[in-house]
């Protein structure tokens, strides 16, 4: 614990600026709506108060866990012993440049799209319905409907452990995953390349795409999306399905009932009742299918 107090001081004194939380509920921070406390929290608004978040916490040893907008994230009820460095709110502005798009790693990926679309830029219709930041979406390669930050991004800057400026144009990116995947570097902003594209046409692509969401997920729910990586040759939401798991209830957690795919929070679900439904889910589908699950979504203990 004293190393936080350490960092927090030190940070104070270098980055006056720096918002800086002090056992912050994660499950306000969270789409789940789950979590307990971070021990310290900080939200940059430029990159230079991101540098001396990250280059601080190096000094002191302090591994730093970054996040955008915590919705592929499930946090423990008794909270975490980390650092966290989150980019949402505070790191949010896109600009054109020529037919590509420059954005900070907190922007949100609806914003994104929507930023293209008025400018006639095609290739982020697919995101528009995706409730996270550009930073996550990178990291995690997020797709939907054919379409997957692979195909759009064309450089990422982003900080080293130590606080170095990077750029990075081979993101080795892969299904739900980069090289960002292991969590040692802070993805500050990215450049996207779009093909011009006619606006009302990118309009109605993203009315359609949010139509079929809106039929198919149970967004009146809190959830991480689909709780589970598409196992190869299947559909984890079929399976679920086939095995008559759809509606299965652990407190407050529940295989949903629109889309089997999604585990929802139906009021006051826990970090355990969802890590105990996940692991009756996946029991239950290997005994049965011979097919093993494995989460997407991030857990943070
Ligand atoms: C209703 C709903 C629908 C969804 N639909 C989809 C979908 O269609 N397709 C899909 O792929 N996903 C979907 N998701 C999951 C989620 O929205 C995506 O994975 C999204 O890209 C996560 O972005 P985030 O900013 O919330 O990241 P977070 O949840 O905050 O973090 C996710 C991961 O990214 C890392 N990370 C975040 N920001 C940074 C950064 N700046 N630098 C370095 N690492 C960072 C974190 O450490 C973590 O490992 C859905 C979720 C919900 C709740």
């Amino acid at each position: 614990m004293d190393h936080f107090v350490h960092l927090r001081e030190k940070l104070s004194r270098c980055c006056p600026s720096l918002e800086l939380r002090i056992q912050e509920p994660m499950a306000r921070h969270t789409s789940f709506r789950i979590g307990g406390p971070a021990a310290l929290m900080a939200l940059p608004r430029t990159e230079e108060e991101a540098v001396a978040a990250v280059k601080t916490a190096a000094e002191l040893d302090i591994e730093p866990f970054f996040m955008g907008n915590g919705s592929n994230l499930l946090v423990a009820d008794e909270g975490v012993d980390r650092f966290l460095i989150k980019t949402v709110p505070g790191l949010e502005t896109c600009r054109l440049q020529g037919q590509e798009i420059w954005a900070d790693s907190g922007v949100p990926l609806a914003r994104l799209a929507v930023f293209a679309r008025d400018r006639g830029l095609s290739g982020l219709e697919f995101a528009h319905g995706i409730p996270g930041s550009l930073g996550g979406a990178v990291t995690m390669n997020a797709g939907a409907y054919d379409g997957e930050m692979a195909q759009v991004v064309r450089s990422v800057t982003c900080l080293t452990a130590r606080g170095a400026v990077e750029t990075v144009t081979d993101c080795g990116f892969g299904y739900r995953r980069s090289c960002f995947s292991d969590g040692k570097r802070l993805i500050l902003g990215v450049k996207l390349a779009l093909k011009p594209g006619d606006t009302e046409e990118i309009r109605s692509k993203m009315e359609e795409l949010s139509a079929r969401r809106h039929d198919k997920q149970p967004l009146e729910y809190p959830s991480a999306g689909s709780m589970f990586k598409r196992p190869e040759g299947y559909y984890a939401a079929a399976l679920i399905d086939q095995c008559g798991l759809k509606g299965l209830t652990v407190g407050g957690a529940q295989v949903s009932e629109k889309h089997a795919g999604f585990v929802v929070n139906r009021g006051g679900a826990t970090c355990r009742d969802v890590l105990e439904l996940v692991e009756q889910v996946r029991t239950r589908v290997l005994a049965q299918t011979g097919v093993e699950l494995e989460m997407e979504v991030r857990v943070l203990k």
